[in-house]
């Protein structure tokens, strides 16, 4: 049976919180403290050249990080000029690879305001989340309905990286992606110039630093910045600077842009991190805020339901109960909601905004588990976890699955209030709220990714919602986390204070809202018995900025917890919640890069801590 004693529970309990104690406290400090490894050169740029890295020979590096059509006949460069050459090369070979390919960007913007105590806050914010395609020139198509498109977007393909001074720094989605290549069309010596700067070390890769300006007469638009290329292959890996030359009703932002090498020979781009804003005494620009830009999804079948033709799952029409007979009434509204339930699963997962089940999944459900144990639930099938790969904070519940955002993951500051966010679509399933069976009729799955949020939905009435919250805060009383949720409702104290400004990474796309008018409505009793909410106090960490818990990767969507070490608070300006901050991922070669076989084969130190106290659901 599922039974345990309480005291067994609790000593469980803080083996699993100190797993997640890892990446618990201080991720807020990403930015400033990760090193980016600067290596003082050791070379002078002649002498670079002529060796331009520790790599051997051409033959000895092919192995796992070059392309196979790259590695043919190519010596290694000699001079520098042949190292430019060849960056321009497989700069050109990355564009024509990833054309038919249509990767999902996601922009997440927070326009700033100074706070004197606490710095730039966010005063606002803007969500956009998209389909890129790279087949001709870069265009996008939105899962979020937009107003008064059409013109809009014909303007956004005019403006490249800008946002137009005429639409009072009207954001153009597209043009926070731009920065994926330095130059889509005229990346070459007849537009740019390039200037040999430096070797540095970006994580473990060894990196050729160049900067770029274009040539004088190259036109508009074109990029001015500094490349970070690798010196093995010669592709590039990070990108940095803005856009020369915006023409008068333009003006271009500055980006970060950063690739990451997660299949053989190619850097895909990953993350883009653009800022503006200029918070001295007297400054003059109005422009303020900061954008996190992410892709993945490049690994997805672009095309229609009849890709699924070659993807038919036999075991899904096999019966394997030894009595085969027709279902009880009870037993077929059972099988009715589970069909549903795989339904949306599957095409969230081909739409991108799902990951595949995963490790983050087994720490989930650990924490469910925990739920369930204590307080007696047997359910007749075991509740499965599942991440959404995108940044505003939502859950629901669709059948048994209890689906949780990475950005929620990501701001949550310990696993009391992890447990908190759990324990309230686990009430829904609890108590039957079963919303989605109409998703059990096949011909509702035909819809195209971009109609996802208007085709699938899984809002409860007011009366479910207050229902689940009285039921979950039930079980969390009954739970290992009953003296834990002081921090639970410190994280909905800091929610209420922060939700006013961030309407959009509050706005649900498929579950409830967490708030309603910039008012925390879920869970809110929590708050009552909660301490003060106190920026000042560094050692009160109520919720963490955006991106430093889940890592999700472009190629494939899985997702991972971030397992970085915790970086000290010294200021309240260095708690960040809910906010964006940039990009410094630990580049490594692909070779270096865990597989998903190799992170799968880490995690049973998660699941091990309840396998034994519960007989644990396998998928
Ligand atoms: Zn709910």
């Amino acid at each position: 049976m599922r039974r345990v004693g309480r005291d067994v529970m609790s000593n469980r309990n803080w083996i699993i919180l100190a797993l997640l104690a890892v990446t618990m406290t201080a991720v807020a400090q990403q930015p400033a403290s990760a090193p980016q490894n600067p290596q003082p050169a050791t070379a002078a740029p002649g002498q670079t050249a002529a060796q331009p890295s520790a790599a051997p020979s051409g033959q000895a590096q092919s192995d796992q990080s070059q392309s196979p059509q790259a590695q043919a006949n190519l010596a290694p460069p000699t001079t520098m000029d042949q190292v430019v050459d060849r960056v321009i090369m497989r700069e050109k070979e990355l564009i024509k690879f990833l054309s038919p390919r249509t990767p999902i960007v996601e922009t997440y913007l927070q326009n700033l305001t100074q706070d004197p105590q606490l710095g730039p806050i966010p005063q606002d914010d803007h969500y956009f989340l998209g389909r890129m395609d790279l087949s001709d020139s870069i265009d996008r198509s939105d899962y979020l309905q937009e107003k008064g498109k059409g013109e809009g977007e014909g303007m956004e393909k005019r403006l490249l990286g800008g946002l137009t001074k005429k639409f009072k720094f009207q954001y153009q989605p597209l043009g926070f992606s731009w920065m994926i290549f330095a130059d889509r069309n005229d990346f070459d010596r007849q537009h740019y110039n390039f200037h040999y700067a430096r070797r540095e070390f970006l994580g473990d890769v060894r990196c050729l630093v160049f900067d770029l300006t274009p040539k004088k007469d190259a036109g508009h638009g074109r990029f001015l910045g500094r490349i970070w290329i690798e010196d093995q292959d010669f592709n590039i890996v990070r990108l940095n600077g803005t856009y020369a030359h915006a023409s008068r009703n333009s003006y271009y932002y500055h980006m970060d842009s950063w690739r990451l090498n997660l299949i053989p020979g190619y850097w895909v781009p990953a993350y883009i991190y653009s800022e503006e804003g200029d918070f001295t005494a007297g400054a003059k620009n109005k422009i303020a805020f900061k954008a996190q830009t992410r892709m993945w999804g490049y690994n997805l079948k672009a095309g229609t339901p009849n890709d699924e033709l070659t993807n038919i799952r036999v075991d899904s029409v096999k019966d394997d109960t030894p009595t085969a007979q027709d279902a009880t009434p009870l037993a077929a509204e059972r099988e009715w909601q589970q069909q549903a339930e795989d339904n949306v699963l599957e095409r969230l997962e081909r739409a991108g905004l799902l990951a595949p089940a995963g490790d983050v999944d087994k720490i989930l459900q650990t924490v469910v588990n925990n739920i369930e144990i204590t307080n007696n639930i047997e359910l007749p099938r075991p509740v499965r976890t599942r991440v959404l790969t995108t940044s505003p904070l939502e859950t629901f519940s669709v059948g048994n699955t209890i689906v949780v955002s990475r950005g929620l993951i990501d701001v949550l500051p310990d696993e009391g209030s992890l447990a908190m966010v759990l324990s309230h679509e686990l009430a829904h399933i609890v108590l039957g709220h079963n919303l989605g069976s109409q998703f059990a009729f096949s011909d509702r799955m035909l819809f195209s990714d971009e109609g996802t949020y208007q085709n699938l939905g899984f809002k409860h009435i007011p009366e479910e919602e207050a229902a689940a919250d009285k039921k979950a805060v039930e079980m969390l009383k009954a739970s290992p986390y009953a003296q834990k949720l002081d921090s639970a409702g410190l994280f909905i104290k800091a929610l209420q204070k922060r939700a006013p400004q961030l309407s959009a990474l509050l706005q649900a796309h498929l579950g409830n809202n967490i708030t309603e008018n910039g008012t925390v409505t879920r869970m809110a009793q929590l708050a009552n018995s909660a301490p003060a909410l106190d920026w000042n106090k560094l050692d009160q960490i109520a919720a963490l900025p955006l991106g430093g818990r889940v890592k999700l990767n472009p190629w494939d969507d899985r997702v991972e917890i971030v397992k970085a070490q915790p970086v000290a608070i010294t200021s309240a300006r260095d708690k960040m919640p809910f906010e964006v901050t940039p990009f410094f991922p630990r580049l490594s070669r692909y070779s270096a890069v865990s597989t998903p076989a190799a992170t799968t084969a880490a995690a049973p130190t998660a699941t091990a801590t309840t396998a034994d106290a519960n007989p644990a659901p396998t998928n």
